[in-house]
């Protein structure tokens, strides 16, 4: 028996240098790993955030803490090396029984420029396409010209005139509210034109409430009256209209005005700035695919959509349809019974580079390898030779240094139609805490003219600054099943 001496305690604590997957900002935090669990440190001397963090980052010790996922094969749980033998034996049969049917592995954007990386080589080895959900919007307006190359924030903290159009800091990428209120204290002049009247409004020099079918025609007119000078700042993610995006990229085009666009997960500018769509999609349209029986295989990487998706139960349904089902995930999910769960690391556990909304390179300092790991593991099963991380790091870098060496050339492109018409809508508020299925306040804004209506209906509905006709909602409600869905 070991004996100690009274007063000697032995402190097991790992300091991990990190940054928060809640969104493209990538804030940096200390995460804390010891004997009692998780939790963080506020990362001061981060020159992105300073320090701060918003709710979903001060969260972050509950949001690493839930069950991790385990190794699954058709509903029973197995060894890890199991599951592997199972994909790679799934991946097999799927090749001789295909027929024209198209495989896709789908990341929105949760892992690292390595991890993006090694899936575009999975994904040619086994004959499939990789997509990000975001593909429809990259391949109408192109993917370079949906980033920044400033490094840091002083594009907003120096811009002279901002227009928000549909989004609303406070709520979706508070440190841009920050960020915003400098600009404010250097002379900006910020507009705001969407669904409702943003959270800030102390910074806020003018408002306009527009309802989504009338955002189009609103862009122009006010493009018209600003100067080439304007930073735009809006919201890019899987919920995106197409056509609103489209319309501020033509009429920012013309102006020769600036866009930043912020975006729901953490290493998308990764995946734009390494061209890993190749599916050119947009969610709606491979879950189609899924129902028509053209896909028939998916690789799921760190998007539970069958849970986190706003139609989680038409995602679910088109899952059943598929011949194969391959999910990789960090934390646990509920289990479909035709799937293969093969276990990831969380993601302040994994090592790799990442790239963020102003387009810096950082690192994450775990030591686990996740998605580059697992693939090699399955790629090794095929008979295909490994990949060695430190090629994929190289690779990122190189990919990196040339894109930061282009001039991304602007046009404009055909805007297609807004998905709704001016009747009674309602919107969801796109969010960290809603695009990973995670709990959040049960809140739905509401106008003057549709309060009353909505009061009846709607427990938690709050009486704002909303146009008119729009009910907004923040956290999943299952009887509106679509971005835009009618509201009666
Ligand atoms: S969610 Fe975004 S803004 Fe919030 S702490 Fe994480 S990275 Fe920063």
């Amino acid at each position: 028996m070991r004996t100690y001496h009274p007063y000697l305690e032995v402190i097991c604590l790992k300091v991990i240098d990190s940054h928060c997957p809640g969104c493209s900002i990538l804030c940096g935090v200390h995460i804390i790993d010891d004997d009692e669990g998780i939790d963080i440190e506020f990362m001061k001397s981060c020159t992105i955030n300073s320090g701060k963090l918003c709710k979903f980052g001060i969260d972050l010790p509950k949001f690493y803490s839930s069950p991790k996922q385990e190794p699954y094969v058709y509903g029973k749980k197995v060894s890890y090396d199991d599951a592997i033998a199972a994909t790679a034996d799934a991946l097999k049969s799927w090749e001789n029984t295909r027929g024209m049917s198209e495989g896709v592995i789908l990341c929105t954007g949760d892992a690292t420029c390595e991890e993006l990386l090694v899936l575009g080589k999975l994904a040619k080895k086994a004959d499939m396409v990789c997509a990000t959900g975001l593909g429809k919007i990259v391949s109408t307006i192109g993917g370079t010209t949906l980033l920044r190359k400033s490094s840091n924030f002083n594009i907003i903290e120096y811009a002279k005139s901002i227009i928000l159009v549909d989004i609303d800091p406070y709520y979706q990428y508070p440190l841009i509210a920050r960020k915003l209120q400098i600009a404010k204290s250097n002379g900006a002049h910020i507009i705001s034109i969407g669904t409702e009247k943003p959270h800030i409004d102390h910074i806020v020099d003018e408002v306009k409430l527009i309802h989504p079918s009338k955002m189009q025609k609103e862009l122009e007119s006010l493009c018209e009256s600003v100067s080439s000078e304007t930073l735009f700042i809006t919201s890019l993610g899987i919920y995106s209209d197409l056509s609103t995006i489209a319309a501020i990229n033509n009429n920012c085009t013309k102006q020769y005005s600036r866009i930043m666009y912020m975006k729901d997960f953490a290493n998308t500018e990764g995946s734009l700035v390494l061209g890993i769509d190749t599916k050119n999609n947009s969610i709606e349209d491979i879950i189609e695919g899924m129902e028509s029986g053209k896909i028939t295989a998916l690789f799921l990487i760190e998007s539970p959509l069958y849970e986190s998706y706003i139609d989680n139960e038409r995602f679910r349904n088109a899952c059943q349809n598929l011949q194969h089902l391959i999910i990789l995930q960090s934390r646990a999910t509920s289990v479909p019974n035709n799937a293969i769960m093969l276990p990831l690391p969380l993601f302040y556990e994994r090592k790799g580079t990442l790239i963020n909304v102003c387009g810096r390179f950082l690192s994450l300092k775990g030591d686990k390898e996740g998605v580059a790991g697992v693939s090699n593991d399955i790629l090794e099963k095929l008979g295909a030779k490994k990949l060695s991380f430190e090629t994929l790091t190289q690779e990122a870098v190189d990919r990196y240094s040339k894109w930061k060496s282009l001039i991304p050339e602007r046009s404009t492109v055909e805007v297609p139609k807004s998905a709704v018409d001016s009747g009674p809508c309602h919107k969801y508020i796109s969010n960290p805490f809603l695009v990973r299925g995670l709990p959040y306040t049960p809140c739905k804004r509401v106008g003057k003219g549709l309060y009353p209506k909505a009061k009846k209906k709607e427990r938690y509905a709050v009486l704002q600054d909303i146009a008119e006709n729009v009910v907004l909602s923040y956290e999943k409600d299952t009887r509106f099943r679509k971005v835009l869905d009618i509201y009666e």
